[in-house]
């Protein structure tokens, strides 16, 4: 059978979408038995097969797992299930790749039809140390967004008015050329007119380099909607921004997460939390909701949600008050010395007058620090967090027990939840951290380590220069600790003149879905003055793609090329994605130039996409960019994918040539075989590691100095590379909020912060409620779901959870439909009526609700809503849904199976946006102003919004914001040390002479 066969599953792909082309008469169907395409399945004459020994692989829970053995994985053969009892031998080439549904980069086996070509499943991958064969359930759905019948596979061009829904087909020669050339027009105006807006990165660095290499500042991301604040709380503490726990080796887990780390390293954290409750850990979850996690807790405290920093405080209080916290860590590395400096100063307070006299008087001890902590945690009680919590204070007495039993073996993580969740949300983070501080538990077996010690980014050949731009879209002057960019306040921004946008990528991103306030996104999206040309680069159709000028359909997992590692465990790893079909076809002699010749139709990867891309921006070399996309090995000409990791397996991962040699194999050829590789298997405590280099002056505040710039630090005497903060240490006190107007103790060491959803502000007994509403359920992806037919089948609604004395108040009950009224507008779903949500609190899941305008295109009929949009030009704004999801007929018998209507509400749409003065995250939990049951006119996933109000909230946010233009003591625009992506040079640091919407100060002062 080959690709031109009428009944190939490539020659089907390639014909599914034609827009612009009359539809191909239909193949006759195929008689018998059909694969999942509708082909008939290949013949095939029955052979002798010899029994082969399975690779097992023993897991530290004690279950054995069997996966074929790699030798055999060039040519697998397994009878055909269908075919049963006939014994029908189909024969596959195993190729390795990498997961795309969510960041833990676990490792896929694809099983490849050597004979038509067909990836017939995805399987775990043994060889990957991340996720060590296991995956979630979204992994294997992998296939099913692969054979979506409603996928993109061609590149379209918008020809009627933008969001009219009306395409054609073009080329990727028309598309490179085009968009190519508007980039180049932008390029030489100026370089903050190109935006690289990325929801779902996958991958390390390489179109970091690419925005780097464009020479712009043009990278910005959905952080600030998903862990800014976790990131802010852990930096300021340690310059690192996740955390990594060991959980498999811990005594004790504490997650202030969602659903066993959905909140993000879902299977590979899952599968170590397991290990580690196995081995005794004691496993505590703070979370509003009964998660599954939850009921597999020893302890659960269902806390009031902004209320997790009074309770991580009072543990630290019992710790430090009895005497219970590892001194000796805390002497060693924390900034106690300059914490009493900044009481002799008068930049942080005592309570007791007495103690601040004495630290003004003497000589800095630890005996001193030991006593300022407790005066400065005395009050925190286990009394009061149980008032402030809503939880029975022997809950977080044993929490407390557990916490100082950990031995140093204290696993903790939070993501998104609580810490994205809270006005003041970070200081949740750094409340965490601080037990972890106090437990000794850094970077320890069982404790928790810094991202960035258990993550491994190799640097490929060449690296462009950093930029000299500053893009005031991506990060104003209002939010100097933002991280990273303030990217869900683009249309805000937008529509206050800040700028606009010449060539703007979505880039696996639906911006008008994911973000609250989406109405102010459509506004955005539809304007062409401010968003000049819109180019979604996305493997499925979503909500903000049909409002794009350019529609390029880019490779699933098992589609692209990309490299990837993260912080799964204790140790390091790089894991290697490779478009599966045209391995296989390598494998098999048909070597292919670009991958959009061996995915379906011509769905292509963004790094052939970017490598050429880039070539036609700059054909010349005049803009400095195309000398950056230029072999290695041949030069002058273009890079290949091959050319670029092959330069970084053989230069840039320390062991894997010699790993590749013992086997034979060139390291590139090795990484195409096994599809990952453990760097370092345990990496504990990088920061006690000795400085080599000899000759360094220590300053007065014991930092060792290369150059001017501090490398190390000493401890007791001895060299120490420490962590990348000022002072080389953990920062108690953090100097740097101080010196930029975070004056106040609430601010400056770790403190509960009074969130937006605070009790005093929700007024219950008017009817008032708290809305959580970003719970992830482990079986969704964000928006990406709606293409895997697996997955909506086990969850397709987003129901409003809450609990029965909630719901007898409102007389309520499960299925009935309610009204639910935030700041800005309404929605209508049904109710669940359950006990698993705390009273006074309603929960919904964030995935669901998806819509798309028209029939016969867009988003899978039986996923999504069939929705109407209307304004009234005034701010006033609907979207009602027509009909739900439906079965349909394609070449996949299963989409004539559907047999759900309900799939969700678009909640986000009536979120008000929520950006900390401090980390800039959107801080998600909503104040419902009225909950009430619906009435009679009022229907199913019924929206409506009034932007005017969205401004307005978004104007009394921007209020509590401390302007770098009046704070910044260097007139920089945010501290230099802080994390950016793409940072740029220092000079671009300096804040413009006049900032948007403020005259120019006298305290600007120049950087240096
Ligand atoms: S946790 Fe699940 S979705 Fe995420 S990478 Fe692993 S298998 Fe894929």
């Amino acid at each position: 059978m080959t690709n031109d066969n009428p009944r190939s599953i490539s020659h089907i792909l390639k014909n599914m979408l034609r827009p612009g082309t009359p539809d191909p008469p239909s193949p006759p169907p195929a008689e018998g038995e059909t694969n999942v395409a509708g082909q008939a399945l290949p013949q095939f004459t029955d052979i002798e097969i010899s029994k082969i020994e399975m690779l097992s692989v023993r897991q530290e829970v004690g279950r054995l797992s069997n996966y074929p053995p790699p030798e055999y994985w060039d040519d697998w053969i397994e009878w055909d299930a269908k075919s049963w009892p006939k014994k029908v031998a189909r024969r596959y080439t195993l190729v390795p790749t990498v997961c795309f549904n969510c960041e833990s980069a676990c490792g896929l086996l694809a099983y490849v039809d050597k004979n038509s070509l067909e990836i017939k499943k995805f399987e775990g991958n043994p060889a990957h140390p991340g996720s060590r064969g296991r995956n979630c359930a979204k992994g294997p759905a992998t296939h099913n967004q692969i054979y979506d019948p409603e996928r993109i596979l061609y590149p379209l061009k918008r020809v009627g008015e933008r969001g009219e829904g009306k395409w054609k087909r073009i080329t990727w020669e028309e598309a490179l050329s085009e968009i190519g050339g508007k980039m180049r027009e932008s390029r030489l105006k100026r370089r903050d007119g190109i935006m690289y807006h990325v929801g779902r990165p996958g991958e390390d660095h390489f179109t970091n380099r690419v925005i780097q290499a464009w020479g712009v500042d043009g990278h910005n991301s959905h952080t600030n909607i998903c862990s800014s604040g976790a990131r802010m709380g852990l930096f300021i503490t340690g310059a690192f921004d996740r955390p990594s726990p060991d959980h498999t080796n811990a005594r004790t887990i504490l997650l202030i997460s969602s659903h066993l780390e959905t909140g993000h390293y879902f299977n590979p954290h899952a599968q170590r939390i397991i290990e580690g409750k196995m081995k005794g850990a004691k496993l505590i979850t703070f979370d509003p909701r009964l998660s599954n996690t939850a009921s597999m807790s020893d302890v659960w405290l269902p806390t009031w949600p902004g209320s997790e920093a009074s309770v991580l405080l009072a543990i630290a209080n019992y710790l430090i008050a009895n005497n219970l916290y590892d001194k000796e860590f805390v002497r060693r590395w924390v900034n106690w010395k300059d914490t009493l400096q900044a009481v002799k100063d008068g930049r942080l307070q005592p309570f007791y007058q007495a103690l601040r006299e004495e630290i003004e008087e003497s000589e800095p001890t630890f005996e001193l620090f030991d006593r300022l902590l407790k005066d400065l945690y005395a009050d925190f009680s286990f009394d009061r967090a149980a008032e402030e919590s809503q939880v029975p204070v022997e809950r977080i007495r044993e929490t407390a027990e557990y916490v100082a039993n950990c031995d140093g073996k204290l696993a903790t993580h939070t993501w998104r939840s609580a810490s994205i969740g809270n006005l003041g949300g970070w200081q949740i983070a750094r409340a965490l951290f601080l037990l972890n501080i106090l437990t000794g538990s850094v970077g320890t077996p069982g404790g928790t380590s810094a991202n960035s010690w258990n993550k491994f980014v190799p640097k490929p050949f060449d690296s462009p220069p950093p930029g000299t731009a500053w893009n005031e879209l991506h990060l104003p002057h209002e939010w100097p600790f933002a991280f990273f960019e303030m990217s869900f306040l683009l249309p805000h921004f937008l529509e206050e003149g800040r700028g606009e946008i010449d060539v703007y990528f979505t880039r696996v991103y639906n911006p008008m879905w994911i973000n609250p306030d989406g109405f102010m996104w459509l506004k955005a999206l539809r304007d062409e003055e401010k968003i000049k040309c819109h180019v979604a680069l996305t493997p499925t159709w979503n909500e903000s793609a049909w409002f794009a000028d350019y529609v390029l359909p880019m490779g699933l997992a098992g589609e692209r090329h990309d490299l990837m590692s993260q912080e799964t465990h204790s140790g390091q790893w790089i894991a290697y994605r490779q478009p599966v079909r045209r391995v296989a076809m390598e494998r098999l002699g048909r070597p292919v130039e670009f991958t959009y010749q061996a995915n379906p139709g011509e769905v292509w990867e963004e790094n052939e996409w970017w490598i050429q891309l880039s070539a036609t921006m700059d054909p010349d070399g005049e803009l400095g960019i195309r000398q950056h996309f230029e072999s290695p090995d041949r030069p002058g000409e273009i890079i290949t994918n091959d050319e670029y990791y092959k330069w970084i397996f053989e230069n840039s991962v320390p062991g894997l040539p010699e790993a590749a040699a013992a086997e034979g194999l060139e390291p590139l050829a090795y990484m195409k075989k096994y599809g990952a590789f453990e760097v370092t298997r345990e990496n504990y405590q990088p920061y006690e590691k000795a400085i080599a280099k000899d000759g360094l002056q220590a300053d007065e505040h014991g930092r060792l100095l290369d150059d001017g710039k501090a490398v190390g630090v000493l401890i007791d005497g001895e060299a120490k590379t420490g962590v990348n903060t000022p002072s080389r240490k953990f920062e108690f006190f953090s100097p740097t909020l101080y010196e930029w107007g975070w004056t106040e103790r609430d601010y400056t060491i770790p403190w509960p912060l009074k969130s937006h959803v605070h009790p005093d502000n929700i007024d219950r007994a008017q009817g008032e409620m708290l809305l959580l509403p970003n719970f992830r359920l482990p079986t969704l992806i964000h928006t990406r779901s709606a293409n895997a037919k697996w997955l909506y089948e086990i969850s397709h609604k987003n129901p409003v959870w809450i609990h029965p004395q909630d719901a007898a108040r409102l007389g309520v009950d499960t299925g009935d439909l309610i009204r639910v009224e935030t700041e800005i507008g309404y929605f209508v779903d049904k109710v669940w009526v359950t006990e698993g949500i705390k009273p006074g609190v309603i929960a919904m899941s964030h995935h669901l609700g998806r819509w798309r305008l028209q029939e016969g295109m867009g988003i899978n009929p039986g996923m999504c809503n069939v929705a109407t949009l209307e304004d009234d030009g005034e701010g006033m704004h609907k979207l009602n849904i027509i009909s739900g999801a439906r079965s349909w007929k394609t070449f996949d018998p299963d989409t004539s199976r559907i047999w759900w209507e309900e799939v969700g509400v678009h909640q986000n749409l009536t979120h008000a946006v929520h950006p900390d003065p401090v980390s800039g995250a959107h801080c998600w939990l909503q104040k419902a102003v009225s909950v009430r049951k619906a009435g009679p006119d009022e229907k199913y996933g019924d929206v409506w919004v009034d932007t005017n109000r969205s401004m307005a909230v978004y104007r009394e946010w921007v209020a509590m914001t401390r302007s770098a233009v009046d704070y910044s003591p260097d007139g920089l625009r945010r501290p230099f040390w802080l994390k950016r992506p793409l940072k740029p040079v220092k000079e671009a640091y300096k804040l413009p002479d006049e900032p948007f919407g403020r005259p120019k100060t006298d305290k600007l002062v120049t950087a240096d």
